[in-house]
């Protein structure tokens, strides 16, 4: 880890860190940087667990805002706390659980919301059991992101660390009614609503999800010739874009925006263009036709009040090229209930990893 030492030892500490601004943890990160510097790593970690239940989550999968808003961005050197968190990881979190308060709690959904809400109630002393549809921990990252970008791994070490401080899971098990029983129910019930944009899902029109989910769980083969299309700019988007590139297939990315403005992560776009994938910025899909995508250029206007700049189709610019499958990656809602407690992509809609865990740790 000599790379890691010298990365540390390289941080600024400015007075005003807006890697920790950014971080939507708010990780200490200068703080951490410095005491892993002088080789107190498990101090680090101490440090990073009271804001962080799950960095060996957050150092594989977050998008690393931290680094995007680095001072040392200008230098072409930025600091990404991401490989530190893994590091961190290594080393348990020992904090004391506190006195049994006799509360049972139930989570329903053991996607990262779920977890971090369950782990800051066990260390609280309240009884927790978590329930998922799915038969592991992890919820959206068990079902769709792809093994060439996850370590599963990492989702049975979490689950264990959940289960020495005492949760209680029932993987595999559909809630259909409220359970009973408990003092209080918290879902952590993912964003699934996906946005279709207009289209009409078809045999050649899929979700990008249910692509995703049908090469990782459901034996899902795909035939080698066609022309593939994958619609949006997110990670969801690149993981696809990256799954089928990786089959050998030919498929094109096509996102609104420009590259700059993409939110999904660089590094897997890059790594997409090295397996063969090709891309159409600042482009939209129109309409489909049959087998005809009708696609049309794009120019960037202002920044809006979201903070992401504008754009306009350009009248005159349409083109038609032919398709075999289009797989939208445009976002998706969560669905949430009157009455009940909501944490994580519920209600944040389709966000990311910290995000979804910060908004656990911040419901009482
Ligand atoms: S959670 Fe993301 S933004 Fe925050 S420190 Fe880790 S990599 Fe950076």
């Amino acid at each position: 880890m000599a790379d890691l030492d010298k990365i540390a030892s390289g941080c600024l500490h400015c007075p005003k860190a807006f890697c920790s601004l950014a971080c939507p943890l708010h990780n200490p990160i200068s703080e951490a940087l410095s005491l892993y510097s002088k080789g107190e790593k498990a101090k680090a970690a101490e440090l990073i667990y009271q804001y962080n239940p799950f960095p060996e989550l957050t150092g594989a999968l977050c998008e690393r805002f931290c680094a995007k808003n680095c001072v040392k961005h200008r230098l072409g050197e930025p600091i990404a706390f991401s490989p530190f968190e893994s590091e961190i990881a290594q080393y348990p979190d020992i904090r004391a659980k506190n006195e049994p308060t006799g509360k049972r709690i139930a989570v329903i959904g053991a996607g990262p919301a779920g977890l971090a809400y369950a782990y800051k109630l066990l260390l609280l002393g309240d009884e927790v059991t978590v329930y998922d549809a799915y038969p592991s921990v992890g919820g959206a990252i068990y079902a769709y992101i792809p093994g060439f970008r996850f370590d599963m791994g990492i989702l049975d070490h979490v689950q264990k660390r959940l289960e020495r401080l005492g949760c209680h899971f029932k993987l595999g098990h559909r809630v259909e009614e409220e359970p009973a029983g408990f003092d209080k129910v918290v879902y952590a019930t993912g964003a699934y609503e996906a946005n279709l944009a207009g289209f009409k899902l078809n045999e050649r029109i899929q979700l990008g999800l249910d692509l995703l989910y049908g090469l990782k769980h459901g034996g899902l083969t795909l035939p080698l010739a066609g022309h593939y299309f994958v619609y949006g700019g997110g990670n969801v988007a690149l993981d696809c874009l990256r799954s089928l590139a990786r089959l050998g297939l030919d498929v094109t990315l096509v996102y609104r925006r420009s590259e700059l403005e993409m939110p999904g992560d660089k590094e897997q776009l890059m790594l997409a263009e090295q397996e063969g994938a090709k891309t159409r910025f600042l482009t939209v899909i129109d309409k489909a036709e049959a087998n005809i995508l009708v696609l049309k250029q794009c120019e960037l206007g202002p920044v809006g009040s979201d903070g992401r700049r504008a754009f306009k189709v350009l009248d005159g610019s349409e083109e038609k090229v032919p398709f075999d499958k289009l797989y939208l990656c445009l976002g998706e809602r969560g669905k949430t209930l009157p009455g009940r407690t909501y944490i994580g992509d519920a209600v944040l809609g389709s966000s990311n990893v910290p995000s979804a865990i910060y908004s656990a740790l911040s419901l009482d």
